[in-house]
């Protein structure tokens, strides 16, 4: 039987790698973590959440929730580890980073099937005997990038990604912040800051003009919607942020019940409740501008940040034109991609990619058919997506319910129709499940 080559131990790697050893295969995993770092890593952890904490919507009447139950019907590493690691963070999902990239590092270490190296791969020919899957993710190093760029021919896209700081509680004004979610969902879990116009203006007007980080020469302007910086939404005019993160509906002050004109909010970020994200900030401010800017937030006055915002380059190849349903390379059927190196964005869609390439990558070493999972899951849909999206600019994307094949009939409540394909989705993957393993 042949042997596997798994190459990053992110959030896609450390699922694929998982996924092939689980099915008797043995495999080779390659990381270059602590010996050359990413410019967003901070640990020599796998699956290292790089920004927020939140794996998102938690119901499967959200798309991203029903990609994560997914997962859990296909025995996901990262899955397992997320619901173990859980905090409060009301509808969304959101883990205790540390322990939640611990946990997955020691399952992956210790498993029987699989073997660590710790180094940077910087050739892919070295591999192409085996079955190979690139997991390398959206800051892959450069001398692997480059061996990528011959492998598919394709010219790399780059664009930036978006980190939100973190601040400590005890640094907090809590006379000024109180607790809620948004229309009582959850339990009073986000800590929120509020505004009053003349405050929220001064903030805008400061914000707006505040310096920004240089651009580097390699990066190109292009944001991705999903992962704005909050200075850049800032700009597109006065009231775009309180129609955004700073949305202050479903969220009155409990002291007096009055709805402030806008609203900044914080999720816990790790178990012991003692750091706090600020929701939507990711930036490319400066750091000595994110402390003078974000202190102006009322209860920020004095807010130590235990990690500033920051900006980063995402790499992902043209996967329309160089990759099948399967992930395997059109070119090459034994080189699969996983990750955000695909065009999925998110780590929960990075995660499921990996499960995806892991689960054929298995199927390829053991001489079976590689398979394509069902277009009415949200893994196939996701899957069918970045394979077959049209390539001219193609650019990452989310899972949503726009990507599965609609129902038969209309059904206009947007949640009961949407846990109908959820529904449909669940049940698909349960038959294709019996057919093809034990
Ligand atoms: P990664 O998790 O980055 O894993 C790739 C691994 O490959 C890394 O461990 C890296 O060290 C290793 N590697 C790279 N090159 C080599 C090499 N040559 N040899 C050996 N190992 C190598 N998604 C969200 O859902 N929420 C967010 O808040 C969010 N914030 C983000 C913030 C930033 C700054 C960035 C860059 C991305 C963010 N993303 C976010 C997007 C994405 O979901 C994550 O980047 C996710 O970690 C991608 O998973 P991955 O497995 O593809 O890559």
């Amino acid at each position: 039987m042949a042997k596997a080559t798994v190459i990053g131990a992110g959030l896609a790697g450390s699922e694929a790698a998982w996924q092939v050893a689980q099915r008797g295969i043995q495999v080779d995993l390659y990381e270059m973590r602590p010996k050359v770092m990413t410019p967003a890593h901070h640990t020599e952890n796998f699956a290292e959440l790089v920004c927020s904490n939140s794996l998102r919507a938690a119901a499967v009447e959200n798309a991203v929730g029903l990609l994560k139950e997914e997962m859990r019907q296909l025995n996901s590493l990262v899955m397992q580890a997320a619901d173990a690691t859980r905090v409060p963070a009301g509808g969304a999902l959101a883990v205790d980073r540390d322990a939640f990239s611990r946990q997955i590092t020691d399952a992956v270490k210790n498993h029987p099937n699989i073997t660590v190296f710790n180094e940077e791969v910087t050739e892919l020919a070295r591999h192409q005997a085996d079955v190979l899957v690139v997991a390398s993710g959206p800051l892959t190093s450069p001398q692997l990038s480059e061996s990528i760029k011959k492998l598919t021919g394709t010219d790399y896209l780059y664009f930036y990604d978006a980190a939100a700081p973190i601040v400590t509680l005890e640094s907090l004004d809590m006379e000024k912040i109180y607790r809620a979610s948004r229309y009582g969902k959850g339990d009073e879990d986000y800590l929120n800051c509020p505004m009053n116009r003349e405050e929220y203006e001064v903030f805008w007007q400061e914000l707006t003009q505040a310096e920004t980080a240089a651009i580097k020469e390699f990066e190109k302007a292009i944001f991705f919607e999903g992962c704005m910086p909050v200075e850049e939404m800032a700009r597109r005019g006065i009231d775009t942020l309180r129609y955004g993160p700073l949305k202050p509906v479903g969220l009155e002050n409990p002291a007096g019940g009055e709805r402030p004109y806008a609203v900044v909010q914080l999720r816990q970020d790790n178990f012991a409740a003692t750091l706090f994200n600020i929701v939507g900030f990711q930036t490319h401010l400066k750091w000595p501008e994110q402390q003078r800017v974000f202190r102006l937030i009322p209860g920020l006055e004095q807010a130590e940040f235990v990690r500033y915002g920051v900006m980063h380059r995402n790499t992902f190849i043209d996967s329309p034109n160089v990759l099948q349903p399967t992930l395997q390379m059109k070119k090459h059927p034994a080189i699969l991609f996983a990750g955000q190196i695909t065009g999925v964005e998110g780590y929960i869609e990075s995660a499921s990619s990996g499960l995806v390439a892991g689960l054929n990558a298995a199927r390829l070493a053991m001489g079976a058919e590689p398979l394509v999972l069902p277009a009415e899951t949200a893994h196939g849909a996701l899957c069918r997506y970045i394979t077959q999206a049209a390539t001219k600019n193609f650019q990452p994307m989310n899972v949503n319910f726009g990507l599965l094949p609609p129902l038969e009939r209309k059904i206009r409540d947007k949640k009961m129709k949407n846990g109908m394909i959820a529904d449909r989705a669940l049940e698909s993957l349960r038959e294709f499940k019996e057919n093809f393993e034990n």
